[in-house]
């Protein structure tokens, strides 16, 4: 039975949950216990903050995590990273106040820099060679320079909203990260083979996140033109239809190309467009 640790509450638990429950793997989590047995999988699920996750993996309490990987390299502990999952996208960037006379990484020379990641800033700062003091916060970092406890920050970004509201800007991105599945080094035979059959349900998921299954009928002479406008898994699917003078069209379309591309389909001819959702592609 394999145990994963997963985020009890905050920002991707419930996406942790969705991609669980997408793969099969169900359990009331809402429950106030440390573990949940899951249905459909043989795992068991254990609640933890996210600053626990990477360690419970690195000892082997939990086989498997899914956790920030801001929080795997700020623990710095040995884990295997089995595959990055697509959500939770952040990074950690160097913000100082909009006022400041920034003028590149030197400008951090002598100054205080407020964070909860002090072991990837200060690995930053010296493979940088800055010579920086590293004041460690847990909660608001980004007040910290309006309030006087630092001159600039090193914090968590998506949107940058936060930043701007603390009038802060954003200097130097220093990781990427996201939701990554991690885990214990050195499993054994029949563990890795769950953990296997796991990531092909994952992957599939994942892959299928973002792409849409689009039906269109399509008069015959079209052809050749639809065909250079349409990607495919291999390339589309053409079907005939009782009307000798008409085909039925079925592709795979990433969403961030699907009005573009209809646009253009609806420019050659294509009728009756049917946008589906996709749950899985399994390869
Ligand atoms: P816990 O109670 O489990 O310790 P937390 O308060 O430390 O939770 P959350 O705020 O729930 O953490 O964020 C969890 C993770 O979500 C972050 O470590 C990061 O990987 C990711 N994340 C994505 N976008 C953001 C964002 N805008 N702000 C903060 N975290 C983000
Ligand atoms: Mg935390």
């Amino acid at each position: 039975m394999l145990r994963i640790a997963i985020q009890a509450k905050g920002r991707l638990n419930e996406k942790t949950v969705a991609l669980l429950a997408d793969a099969g793997i169900s359990a009331s989590v809402g429950s106030r216990s440390l573990i949940a047995h899951a249905k459909g999988f043989p795992v068991d699920l254990l609640l933890l903050r996210d600053d626990d996750i990477p360690q419970a993996v690195a000892m082997g309490t939990a086989d498997l995590g899914i956790v920030g990987f801001n929080e795997v390299s700020e623990k710095d502990v040995n884990i295997e990273r089995v595959l990055d999952l697509g959500f939770g996208g952040c990074r950690l960037s160097l913000a100082v106040p909009r006022e400041a006379d920034y003028n590149g990484l030197e400008w951090f020379n002598g100054k205080r820099i407020a964070t909860s990641y002090p072991v990837i800033l200060s690995r930053f700062l010296k493979e940088n060679g800055i010579d920086a003091e590293i004041h460690t916060i847990t909660g608001s970092v980004e007040i910290a320079p309006a309030v006087g406890m630092a001159d600039a920050i090193f914090d968590i970004v998506s949107s940058g909203g936060t930043l701007i509201q603390n009038g802060l800007v954003e200097v130097k991105s220093v990781i990427e990260s996201q939701a990554v599945l991690i885990a214990t080094p050195g499993l054994d035979a029949e563990k890795r083979e769950e953990l296997d059959k796991l990531c092909f349900r994952f992957r599939s998921i994942i892959e299928s996140r973002g792409m849409k299954y689009v039906l269109m009928n399509l008069p015959k002479s079209s052809l050749d033109e639809a065909l250079k406008i349409l990607p495919g898994m291999k390339s589309p699917t053409v079907l005939h239809l009782a009307d000798p003078e008409w085909l039925s069209i079925h592709a795979v379309i990433p969403e961030s190309q699907l009005w573009e591309r209809i646009e253009k389909l609806k420019a050659v001819g294509a009728e009756d467009i049917l946008v589906l959702m996709l749950e899985n592609i399994v390869k």
